[in-house]
């Protein structure tokens, strides 16, 4: 984590997963979390079915809500879709956008995550925007230009640390138990970082949180976040079960 950086943030991203009786850790994590004073801000992002009913659950709380997705537009005849605006109304305050598995599975361009962003911010959502490289990309050692190709593309004017988290996750990393090497890691969030400082000034980029995604647990969430410029984690997998969730979040002190 950055000396004097931003304040850490924890973001579980639920996927596909979850249906009322899933509600039951979002019960035993409030229970949990009762009283306790918390060293990180937390947001749970589950499937747009739950979303409202997350929120209320969680509106004792300081846990936020999110989204997975949004479409660019406020409204209209795009069967399915859910915009930005329906998130906000329906408790969310932030949205996941530009996740590797929507990039691959449904062909979402740099663009088009960009018209996301720009979508969330209108309806005053943070946009968490992610970025990262596939395994063959590392290996044929593009990751630094993908990764900027990315953030170059998908965010967008008027971005920052108010409205925007940026969250660097590893194609190769995401549900496979495997993670870089810390100095992979340190490496790539030094670069979003300057990347972020060249576009929107010092300030902002200092301000802004970088997060770190794929395969984080309790056992390793310590030394990620001892990792200069990362401020935080996306979390997949351990973020489904409370006690799995409240393993990392556990790992920031209050401060
Ligand atoms: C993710 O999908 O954003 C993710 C980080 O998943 P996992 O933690 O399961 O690797």
């Amino acid at each position: 984590m950055a000396v004097n950086g931003p304040r850490p943030i924890i973001i579980g991203n639920w996927k596909m997963n979850g249906t009322s009786e899933s509600l039951g850790e979002i019960r035993l994590m409030t229970g949990m979390l009762d009283g306790v004073e918390l060293g990180c801000d937390v947001v749970v992002c589950p499937p747009a079915t739950l979303i409202r009913q997350v929120h209320e659950m969680l509106s004792e709380s300081k846990i936020g809500t999110g989204g997975q997705d949004c479409h660019p537009e406020p409204n209209g005849a795009f069967t399915g879709d859910i915009s930005a605006e329906m998130l906000r109304d329906a408790g969310a305050r932030y949205v996941i956008l530009g996740h590797s598995e929507r990039r691959h599975y449904h062909d979402e361009s740099d663009a088009l995550v960009r018209r996301k962003a720009e979508a969330a911010h209108r309806a005053g959502l943070v946009a968490i925007i992610c970025v990262g490289e596939t395994e063959l990309e590392r290996g044929a050692g593009d990751t630094l230009d993908v990764v900027s190709r990315q953030l170059a593309g998908s965010v967008p004017k008027g971005s920052g640390a108010e409205n925007t988290i940026i969250a660097y996750e590893p194609v190769w990393a995401i549900g496979s138990g495997v993670t870089p090497t810390s100095d992979e890691i340190g490496e790539v969030h030094r670069a979003v970082r300057h990347w972020l400082a060249e576009r929107l000034g010092d300030e902002a980029a200092r301000a802004m949180r970088i997060l770190y995604g794929g395969s984080v647990k309790s056992t390793n969430a310590a030394d990620i976040f001892a990792i200069p410029d990362v401020d935080g984690s996306l979390v997949g997998q351990a973020s489904l079960k409370a006690k799995d969730f409240l393993g990392i979040i556990g790992q920031f002190a209050p401060c």
